[in-house]
């Protein structure tokens, strides 16, 4: 018997019709945060390309979407964390704080999602499997977890540097009878720590920003530090009309300097030495920076990560006030006992992270010196005792820079993988284009400055030279453009080179070294030749005529 009600109906038969049957684009981008926005936005508006970005989050914001974690914040400062590229758009939009908070940030991405019209290009819920180059027809197919396929000529990854969750593999977490978080992964509802005993693994910056808004609220709250960390006060505050109104009159000029120093943030290093100036003068300088907050302490000197000595220098002005800030002797002498030179990990700004320990219901636990064993169904099992918790909280960061990249299976020309081009370590050229994958660009990809850079300005500049480099293909008949191999093998060298003439790579446990990911290849990702350099660089390989790439017709 024919039974009607388990017919297909005219929605089944289009949703299976749009599964098998490839959808054709000019472009495609995967993600939909800072940078596939604005990438879809030049390739659409500025191009006329027919453009789609594929998103696996049900709203757009990328790790602005997924970081919802308490105190999540950004560390660069508001008029500074903004696109650039629409003066109307910097004219209306009006921050509140000094460090944005991640639902301002959030608002302000829907809000340029809407103004611009973005919407209804960006396909949500839409999780990425495979991308595969085709030769003969110069096409990317790139096929999602739903089974719906795309076609492109152009694939760009706007995935993000740091996306990839990294949940430590703990023995025991299955058994864990309370609950566990990670921060890149924060329910949306929130989670609710009244009256609850809490653990937080990890000090990096997120787990420093998050432990004083949980300790706010928790009964209790065991801070698990593996490594102690640098922080810097960030010193928010609500800004004043008359910072609103300096920041959108001097729009060009913040952002003449944001493109033309080393890290994109609204301000230069200073170009003295820390042995320029006496002893008393360099305790007032730190003493008023300190009081001034944020990223800018590091760029007092213009030596800080370029010569041990000097570091030490800054690094003991910070131990002496952890241990003038935090009370007890003991958790103060944990928190100061850092293992590596000031900012060669990506230095935190904090909201009274260090005043936090001195709260009687708050406890450092060194697992430095004893190690987590196991998870038990009450708690943590370090190897000196159990500490019983309702709620762990994991702020232990993320497989960075690669991670989003190689979960997708990625196949080039002549059947080569992504995951086997890079199985000892991210190599590519520029951070751009990776050899034997044409046609493919990586937005901030590895080798770039992004991670070490205030993004937004990073971002800008990368979308805005693949479409300028998508025009000049349209205008010159190029079909195809890649990255030469010996043009990779010479930028790899130089990204070691520039990592290596700074202090960066002596913090060895970091994850600009991929350190953090246990089996991950120990290579320096981030090109750490600074932002302004960088710019030079590549707009003078561009102008060389693409100097590098192969750009055939
Ligand atoms: P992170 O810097 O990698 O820090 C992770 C922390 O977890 C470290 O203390 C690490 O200890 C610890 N950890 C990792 N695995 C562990 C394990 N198996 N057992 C015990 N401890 C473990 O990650 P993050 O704090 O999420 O920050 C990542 C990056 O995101 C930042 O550097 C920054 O670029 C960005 N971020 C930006 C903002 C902002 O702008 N507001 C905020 C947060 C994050 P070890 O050091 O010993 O590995």
């Amino acid at each position: 018997m024919l039974n009607l009600e388990e017919l297909p109906t005219g929605q089944d038969i289009m949703a299976l019709a749009a599964s098998v049957v490839a959808q054709e684009f000019d472009a495609v981008i995967i993600g939909a945060g800072f940078s596939g926005m604005y990438q879809l936005l030049s390739l659409r508006d500025k191009l006329g390309l027919k453009a789609r970005v594929l998103e696996a989050a049900d709203g757009l914001g990328g790790t602005w979407y997924w970081n919802r974690y308490p105190g999540a914040r950004c560390d660069s400062e508001s008029h500074s964390y903004s696109y650039y590229f629409s003066k109307e758009l910097l004219a209306e939009w009006n921050w509140t704080e000094r460090y944005p908070e991640q639902p301002e940030i959030l608002r302000y991405l829907n809000h340029v999602a809407d103004r611009f019209d973005l919407r209804r290009d960006i396909q949500l819920n839409t999780r990425v499997k495979s991308a595969r180059y085709d030769k003969a027809a110069n096409r990317w197919t790139v096929t999602t977890e739903q089974g719906e396929i795309f076609q492109c000529t152009y694939f760009i990854t706007a995935v993000g540097c740091l996306s990839s969750a990294n949940v430590p593999k703990i023995d025991g977490l299955n058994d864990f009878g309370g609950d566990w978080y990670h921060t890149g992964q924060w329910p949306h509802e929130g989670v609710d720590f009244t009256g609850k005993r809490v653990g937080v693994v990890g000090t990096g910056s997120t787990g420093i920003q998050a432990i004083p808004v949980i300790a706010a609220q928790a009964k209790h709250l065991t801070v698990f530090q593996r490594t102690a960390n640098y922080s810097i006060p960030a010193r928010n505050a609500p800004l004043t009309e008359e910072f609103k109104r300096y920041a959108k009159e001097h729009a060009n000029d913040i952002h003449v300097i944001m493109n033309s120093n080393t890290n994109a943030h609204p301000f230069y290093i200073k170009s003295r030495s820390v042995f320029d100036v006496s002893d008393d003068e360099r305790e007032q300088i730190f003493e008023a920076a300190w009081a001034k907050g944020g990223l800018a302490f590091r760029a007092e000197f213009s030596d800080t990560l370029l010569d041990a000595r000097a570091n030490k220098v800054v690094a003991d002005f910070i131990r002496r006030k952890i241990r003038a800030i935090v009370k007890d002797e003991t958790t103060a002498e944990l928190l100061a006992d850092i293992d590596h030179p000031f900012a060669a990990k990506r230095p935190p700004v904090d909201s009274h992270y260090f005043e936090t320990y001195n709260l009687p219901h708050v406890d450092l636990v060194n697992i430095r010196k004893h190690p987590i064993e196991r998870i038990t169904s009450s708690g943590i099992k370090t190897a000196e005792k159990v500490y019983p918790l309702d709620i762990i909280v994991f702020a232990t960061g993320f497989d960075a820079m690669t991670g989003s990249l190689l979960k997708i299976d990625i196949e080039g020309r002549d059947g080569l993988r992504l995951k086997d081009a890079w199985h000892a370590g991210p190599r590519n050229y520029l951070g751009l284009q990776v050899p034997g994958f044409p046609n493919m660009f990586t937005v901030t990809g590895p080798g770039s400055p992004s991670v070490l850079c205030n993004m937004p300005p990073a971002i800008e500049h990368h979308v805005d030279w693949i479409t300028n480099c998508i025009a000049h293909m349209r205008e010159h008949g190029v079909r195809c453009i890649e990255a030469d191999d010996q043009a990779a093998h010479s930028w790899v060298l130089e990204v070691n080179e520039a990592a290596n003439s700074t202090l960066l790579p002596s913090a060895t446990h970091s994850w600009y070294l991929g350190a953090n990911v246990p089996g991950k290849p120990r290579v320096f990702m981030p090109y750490a030749g600074g932002f302004a350099k960088y710019r030079k660089i590549v707009e003078e390989r561009t102008q060389a005529g693409y100097q590098g790439f192969s750009l055939s017709t």
